[in-house]
């Protein structure tokens, strides 16, 4: 492989669209600058020990003193486990690549497990890269090439003669004046587009497009230059962007192409790949035309990994470029998936002993109370003061979940009325209609006879 291919920024874009979700209200950890947690700040409450916690390891992670490590956040159901973790990734800022998923998704993968938990390793891993960009004074002729030819690569005119670099700076594409006549004599002007298919040199008008200083486009079927063909280099100015390892693999493996990005459906990637790039990212490193950025992988619901998966784990930490592993679970002493053995959390002792835990309580009334508020601002829904206390009552004898999942339901029932807020008879009517554990267990005990076995 000579040329590794790089995401644009307009691609992370795409794959970073988030929906308002169930932790859509989360800014950050909410700590001041002691880290202490305040009471109610940036979308989370109380929790205080945990979101310090937190705090601390998201401090080490900026400060780059702490690699390779694991965080397990330990709590019942509804805790705020997973709202901490979204807090950690809004706290560290999108510099830091922070990548996500539940340990039951790599069973449900079409690839081995190990696949499965590399590729979520390596979308938490960071390369920025360094560019050194370009500014043209004057009109500007845009250039199209039919093939990517890098992403590092470099378009450079001076009086007469453009020069394109790539990323490698191996291959040099100097076009010359040959280029520059075949400019004149297609009769582009600054501002057109042209396309210059390389095998026969012959150029193309395809269009006029906007002067843009410089782009490029690794990944799809074009790279674009912006040249001056009589213009003079007037700054140069550093520009800098993340991408992941994963987004590279996935980019540079031949079998998938970048489509795969947008589908997220990537498949196996092979070692040999993964090496090269490995390979040329140490040399980018070296050059000091990129650094890498250690992220974060947060492993919900972790106690559905199983063994083969936790020793890969407690290898894939030692590596020298792995992520911070946060891991959370709600699981007290249980059976180790694929053995006979029971141990805390359902995690191995050996893995256990390398993570820092933290712990999350169980919510008072007030803290749940404010939660739901939160929550109704959020999904901007008006609750009556009354129907706030039912649905706390509610949230304190079922679940805060439970609770928080019927406030867009009490909603839908008030617009259907027609009222722009919701009372307390919609609260209770849609808390008659969805079942909360509690209800649908003595639903089943008393009716079980009824159902198939
Ligand atoms: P589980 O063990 O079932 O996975 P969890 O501990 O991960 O639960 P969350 O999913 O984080 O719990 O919490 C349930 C809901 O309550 C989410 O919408 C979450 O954003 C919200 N929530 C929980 N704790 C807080 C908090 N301290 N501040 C604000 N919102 C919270």
């Amino acid at each position: 492989m000579t040329d590794i291919g790089l995401p644009t920024t307009s691609a992370r874009a795409l794959t970073r669209v988030e929906r308002v979700g169930a932790h859509s209200h989360v800014r950050g950890l909410g700590l001041d600058d002691a880290l202490d947690a305040k009471k109610s700040s940036q979308g989370l409450v109380g929790q205080v020990k945990a979101r310090k916690a937190a705090g601390v390891i998201a401090n080490m992670i900026r400060d780059g003193t702490i690699a390779g490590r694991g965080v397990l956040i330990a709590g019942a159901p509804g805790t705020g486990k997973t709202a901490i973790a979204h807090g950690m990734a809004k706290t560290l800022g999108e510099e830091t690549p922070f990548a996500s998923m539940a340990a039951s998704e790599i069973f449900s993968m079409e690839m081995s497990k190990t696949e499965a938990l590399t590729q979520a390793f390596r979308k938490a891993i960071g390369v920025r890269i360094k560019e050194e960009t370009e500014i043209i004074e004057g009109e500007v002729v845009e250039i199209e090439i039919d093939k990517p030819v890098g992403a590092l690569a470099s378009a450079r005119a001076k009086t007469g003669k453009l020069t394109m670099k790539t990323s490698d700076m191996e291959t040099v594409y100097d076009l010359g004046t040959k280029m520059i006549d075949a400019i004149s004599k297609a009769k582009v002007n600054a501002g057109d587009v042209i396309n210059i298919d390389k095998a026969s040199g012959r150029i193309t008008k395809i269009g006029r497009s906007f002067s843009r200083s410089r782009d490029y486009d690794a990944m799809g079927a074009t790279t674009k230059f912006v040249a001056c063909p009589e213009g003079e280099l007037q700054k140069r100015k550093e520009v800098v962007h993340t991408v992941s390892l994963h987004e590279i693999d996935v980019i540079n493996s031949r079998t998938q192409g970048f489509l795969a990005l947008f589908a997220g459906d990537t498949g196996e990637i092979r070692a040999e790949i993964r090496e090269q790039i490995d390979n040329k990212v140490s040399e980018w490193k070296e050059e000091g035309k990129a650094d890498i950025i250690p992220g974060v992988l947060f492993i919900d619901e972790v106690h559905m990994l199983d063994i083969e998966c936790f020793s890969f784990l407690n290898r894939a930490l030692e590596n020298e470029l792995a992520p911070i592993l946060v891991v959370a679970t709600n699981r007290g002493i249980t059976k180790i998936r694929g053995t006979e053995f029971r141990s805390p959390h359902g995690i191995p002792i050996d893995l256990l002993d390398r993570l820092l835990i933290i712990h999350t309580q169980a919510y008072d009334e007030r803290e749940m109370k404010a939660i739901l508020e939160i929550r109704c601002e959020e999904e901007d829904v008006d609750l009556a003061d009354d129907a706030k206390d039912l649905l706390c009552k509610i949230a304190c004898e079922t679940s805060l979940r439970y609770a928080i999942q019927l406030i867009s339901a009490a909603s839908l029932r008030a617009s259907k009325r027609k009222s722009a807020k919701v009372d307390v008879d919609d609260v209770s009517k849609v808390y008659g209609m969805f079942l909360d554990v509690k209800r649908s267990t003595q639903f089943m005990l008393d009716y079980h006879q009824d159902y198939m076995f």
